[in-house]
């Protein structure tokens, strides 16, 4: 089956959209449409379209908060998926290793309502992911964090599909290869994750979770279309945002595209930027950085989508 009778039999069996245009589902506001889409509610749907997909051959794109993603202006073949919609749970269970409580959460929760959860309950552990954006999910897939730190220190296990089989398994931390902002999971879809916290003072729990939130509102820009830190840190004591400003990059800008003032790392949408101006701008910040410092940044964001012609 080729991929546009494919398309066509999902169309007419499930209440998808198509061509949506993914500039609605990605916080950088840039990218052009999917074939399809898909925002199932629970499980059970997102199995079933997983499965439609599976047999007609449509290739599969997870998305969660769309936080960390920046989509070719020609958009993503086959069928997006996104997860931030499933009825999801957080909850604590047991007693985890060392006296840790384990916390579960669905993957499409809010990586916010996690945080907000272990807070209240006076657990320590997550402190360090105030104000990221995205899904539990996409935190774990991206082990998203600091420069010091990242959330694969805090993964218990996991309970995941594979996207070939379907087959759903739990696996534990130890059979997970975690590295900076990345875990190898290939071809997988994350259903849920349980965190092992560890109780602590409720007053200083808190505490420190809104001066490390204050912290990153009065240092990055929060509040404009981006995909957060574009290039990942060179090395743990290089920072990639100050090698951009030290290169004079701050405020460079391609169209619509722009470094922002505030942080350097951040490539900011200004209005109607376009994937191919991101692009260009990322390709002349690397060319600078590396001319004067023999680095080449490597970009932290996913770039996703296919270049080539449309259909
Ligand atoms: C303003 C701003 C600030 C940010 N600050 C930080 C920061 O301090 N630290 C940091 O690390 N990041 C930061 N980010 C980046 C981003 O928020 C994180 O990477 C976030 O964890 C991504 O989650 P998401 O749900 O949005 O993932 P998405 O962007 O939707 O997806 C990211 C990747 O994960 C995959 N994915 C998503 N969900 C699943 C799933 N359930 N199963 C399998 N694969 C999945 C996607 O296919 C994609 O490859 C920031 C972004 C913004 C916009």
């Amino acid at each position: 089956m080729n991929l546009q009778s494919g398309i066509e039999k999902i169309k007419k069996a499930f209440q998808v959209s198509a061509d949506v245009p993914m500039k609605q589902y990605t916080r950088f506001k840039v990218g052009g449409p999917a074939d399809l889409l898909a925002v199932p509610k629970n499980r059970q749907e997102l199995l079933a379209i997983l499965a439609a997909a599976k047999n007609a051959s449509v290739p599969v794109t997870v998305v969660g908060g769309g936080s960390n993603l920046l989509v070719s202006d020609k958009g993503i073949r086959g069928l997006v998926v996104v997860t931030s919609h499933l009825v999801s749970e957080i909850r604590s269970k047991k007693k985890g290793p060392d006296d840790t409580i384990l916390v579960y959460a669905d993957a499409g929760e809010r990586l916010s309502a996690v945080c907000r959860y272990t807070v209240t309950c006076g657990l320590t552990g997550l402190e360090f992911c105030a104000g990221i954006p995205g899904t539990i999910g996409g935190a774990v897939m991206m082990n998203a964090g600091t420069a010091s730190q990242g959330i694969c220190k805090k993964v218990h296990c996991l309970d995941i599909l594979n996207l070939d089989t379907l087959a759903v398994k739990t696996v534990t931390k130890q059979d997970l290869v975690f590295t900076y902002r990345c875990l190898e999971l290939n071809n997988h879809l994350i259903l849920g994750t349980v965190l092992a916290l560890t109780p602590g003072d409720p007053e200083t729990v808190k505490k420190t979770f809104t001066a490390n939130m204050k912290h990153k509102q009065n240092t990055q820009p929060m509040h404009l279309p981006s995909a957060g830190c574009f290039f990942k840190n060179p090395g743990p004591k290089s920072s990639a945002g100050k090698l951009i400003q030290d290169a004079g990059l701050k405020g460079a800008f391609c169209g619509d595209a722009r470094v922002s003032d505030l942080h350097a790392n951040y490539i900011v949408n200004c209005g109607s930027a376009t994937c191919q101006e991101i692009i260009a701008l990322k390709k002349r910040i690397q060319k600078t950085v590396f001319d004067r410092y023999g680095i080449m940044l490597e970009t932290e964001v996913k770039v996703t989508g296919n270049r080539g012609e449309k259909k």
